[in-house]
């Protein structure tokens, strides 16, 4: 491919494209030339339990799994032996170097890598890598955010092994290192990163629901986990054209692009077959994953065209998030291969639907370790005391999300998610509930019913008994809900596709707590007066069912109606990441992170810090960006075309001929004068952004008037788009990104 940049670079970059033999992924074989079943070399890359047992000694492995049931500290007299299997392993498969693989609050993952190579007193080169290698380091952390929280003379910061994520081997081309996924915190004992308080959170929240249980009798349950099935959607494009276009290399997403004569309107891609070039590429990438133990279990296309979409069997959330993470780094690399990019921005094309990630949550309950094979609270159950109890803890989520919807707005914010969230499209910024009609008429019926009459005749009545058929066919699916229950979990669609679920699932666990905890504050009074347990759990679902009205919607999300309903209704529509952030900061979320010890104060404020710095900064990458390409090559461009024109012009005058170019001429010249002017607006009020002293306030200027700005600037060049001879055009068209070939 020729290098260069202009219309005649776009034109060598598509014949490149279209003349390319794609790479084929050889699927794995055995020495007979048989191809291998997943289940041979899944988790091959990862040091999890099975090997845990196969490679410890007995009591070093049952030490070992209670620290990782119990979230408990390593115990530092086994270190020595789990590290020294550790290595003994990632050596015989070749990796050299090992790293502790965080995840800072960047969104994404860090990793500082050491040689095993050690040097003995006489010279001698040796493998060593010992105990406290493994539970602790220490990178050079001072350039990683910390909103404040750790000023530079105390920079120092340490990453902790989180044994219950399992150690892994990452391939590159040139070697292989071994990750130790670990948690990151200052010297202080503050969170620095996205995961601490994740595992904080779904253990407070373990807690919390195995009180209530037990309140209500259900003694046998220890320990309860919120798991996640994280589906991840994502845009291909080839790299060629990504390349040259600057704004997808710097911020993620097209600032300027025409719609297509085609877009997603004929729905013709959605579940479609799956074009050849992007089977090889999905087949390899998920050939990566299953060595990395990472259980990715579908895809298929999206409703965008080049959109797809990969979802993984459900697991501990801690661990999803990790596997989410490893997801999101491996279809980078693969994509690269097959000389594709992966868009994870959550708006890549405008006009166009956007990326999210979808997250499904439960609480299930469990016996051993991380693996999920208990009991789903959220599944209803057999006996009429299950459930009741589902409907409980149903309510406790209700109540959860109804009293801190601005914070789950909060953790999704970003200025990627802003395109989603605060457009016409799915999922709208107001947070509420969807359950489906079915439930939505079994508690509308308790709501309306009587304390007098519960006995196990009114179960029946209200449906209660026969939950589980009921929900069996419910078959509703509300795909415009940012929170919808679908039958035995919630799916949290609002997160965007290239954040770390770990925050806004932070967020939830700790908003369910709080529901959970407010349930049982009012049940424990009832439970002394009520004629039966039953009829205590009952009113109590009455009365949150009553308050918690507002949240519940089974609508159309998108629709204007719902707009002015749900102000009316009360509940928040915060459109933008600086109002939404905001919400971190309200007296009431802060108190109720610190009362069930989430975050301490001050790491409630660095994650406002970090997040509201992260908008500021995208949002002066996307201006800058745009700027650039307007000077350098969208004007340019018009000029070329308009001289053109012009000398026509001039000839055919010269030649007393007609002039019809005049007319395209006129145009040309007036739509170049409205970028102009908008150009210089834009100039003059980026000088203004200097002036505002506080963050939070230049963010607001940047997601309304330049926001704006950027917008009128956009419209301009894309009406210029349609104008401008198509061989003077420098930048790939959507039509020419958009489908695969
Ligand atoms: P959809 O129709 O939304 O694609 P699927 O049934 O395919 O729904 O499931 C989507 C995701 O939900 C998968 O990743 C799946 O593993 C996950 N999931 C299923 N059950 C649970 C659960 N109890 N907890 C968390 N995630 C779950
Ligand atoms: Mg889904």
């Amino acid at each position: 491919m020729s290098i260069g940049t202009g219309a005649s670079a776009r034109f060598e970059a598509i014949r490149e494209v279209n003349s390319r033999t794609p790479r084929k992924f050889d699927p794995p074989r055995d020495d007979h030339g048989k191809r291998l079943r997943i289940s041979d070399f899944f988790g091959i890359n990862t040091f999890d339990i099975r090997k845990m047992r196969e490679k410890l000694p007995k009591e070093v492995f049952t030490k070992l799994l209670s620290t990782i049931e119990t979230g408990k500290k390593l115990d530092p007299e086994i270190a020595n032996t789990v590290a020294h299997a550790i290595k003994e392993w990632a050596l015989a498969r070749g990796v050299t170097h090992f790293c502790h693989w965080f995840q800072p609050q960047t969104g994404s993952t860090a990793e500082k890598h050491d040689a095993f190579l050690s040097l003995e007193e006489n010279g001698r080169p040796v493998e060593k890598f010992s105990g406290s290698q493994l539970i602790q380091s220490e990178p050079d952390a001072s350039s990683f955010p910390s909103g404040g929280m750790r000023t530079t003379f105390e920079a120092r910061g340490y990453t902790a092994w989180d044994p219950s994520s399992p150690v892994f081997i990452m391939e590159h081309t040139n070697g292989k290192t071994l990750c130790i996924p670990s948690v990151f915190l200052s010297y202080h004992g503050h969170s620095l990163d996205e995961k601490t308080a994740l595992m904080r959170s779904g253990e407070i929240l373990s807690h919390k629901v195995c009180e209530l249980v037990h309140l209500i009798g259900d003694k046998e349950i220890k320990r309860v986990v919120p798991t996640l099935g994280i589906e991840q959607e994502y845009f291909l494009i080839d790299r060629a054209l990504f390349s040259l276009r600057p704004d997808l290399v710097m911020s993620g997403r097209s600032l300027l692009g025409g719609q297509p004569p085609k877009g997603q309107q004929l729905e013709d891609h959605y579940f479609g077959s799956i074009p050849g070039r992007v089977q090889s590429f999905m087949s390899e990438m998920e050939f990566e994953l299953y060595k990395l133990g990472v259980p990715v279990k579908t895809r298929h296309n999206e409703v965008a065209p080049s959109q797809f979409e990969l979802a993984p069997i459900f697991e501990e959330a801690n661990i999803a998030t990790d596997h989410n993470q490893l997801h999101m780094e491996i279809l980078r690399k693969v994509a690269t291969r097959h000389n594709f990019t992966v868009l994870l921005h959550e708006k890549p094309y405008a006009g166009i639907n956007g990326s999210g990630k979808h997250n499904n949550w439960s609480l299930m309950v469990t016996c051993s370790g991380p693996s999920v094979d208990g009991e789903n609270l959220l599944d209803p159950g057999k006996t009429p005391h299950e459930n009741l109890r589902f409907l409980l803890i149903l309510c406790a989520f209700l109540k959860g999300v109804y009293k801190h919807s601005g914070l789950l707005r909060a953790g999704v914010a970003s200025s990627g998610n802003d395109h989603r969230l605060g457009a016409n499209e799915a999922p709208p910024a107001i947070i509420s509930v969807f359950v489906g009609d079915m439930l939505s008429r079994i508690l509308n019926s308790i709501e309306s019913g009587t304390a007098e009459q519960i006995s196990d005749a009114e179960f029946i009545k209200l449906g209660v008994s026969r939950l589980p058929e009921i929900m069996r066919d419910n078959t509703d699916r509300n795909r415009t809900s940012p929170l919808a229950f679908t039958g035995n979990k919630f799916e949290f669609r609002a997160v965007g596709s290239s954040a770390s679920s770990a925050f806004p699932i932070t967020l939830l666990n700790a908003a369910v707590t709080d529901g959970i905890s407010d349930v049982m504050e009012a049940l424990k009074p009832k439970l002394t007066t009520a004629k039966t347990i039953n009829a205590a759990i009952l009113e109590v679902i009455r009365d949150v069912v009553k308050e918690t009205k507002p949240i519940r919607f089974e609508g159309n999300n998108y629709s204007e109606q719902w707009v002015s309903d749900a102000e009316k209704r009360g509940l928040l529509n915060l459109k933008k990441t600086p109002e939404a952030l905001a919400q971190l900061l309200t007296p009431a979320a802060i108190a109720m992170l610190t009362k069930h010890g989430v975050f301490s104060e001050a790491e409630v404020v660095s994650r406002f810090h970090v997040r509201i710095e992260r908008y500021i900064k995208n949002m002066l990458i996307e201006v800058d960006t745009l700027r650039s390409m307007i000077e350098t090559q969208i004007l340019p461009a018009c000029y070329s075309y308009y001289g053109m024109l012009a000398s026509g012009i001039g000839a055919a005058k010269a030649a007393n001929m007609p002039t019809p170019q005049q007319e395209s001429a006129t145009k040309l010249a007036a739509l170049i004068g409205a970028v102009q002017s908008k150009r210089n607006s834009l100039s003059v009020m980026l000088s203004r952004l200097e002036s505002f002293s506080n963050e939070e306030e230049k963010a607001k200027y940047l997601s309304r008037e330049i926001s704006l700005i950027m917008t009128e600037i956009r419209v301009a060049s894309d009406e210029l788009e349609s104008l401008v001879a198509d061989d003077y055009w420098p930048l790939p068209k959507y039509r020419e990104m958009l489908f695969i070939t």
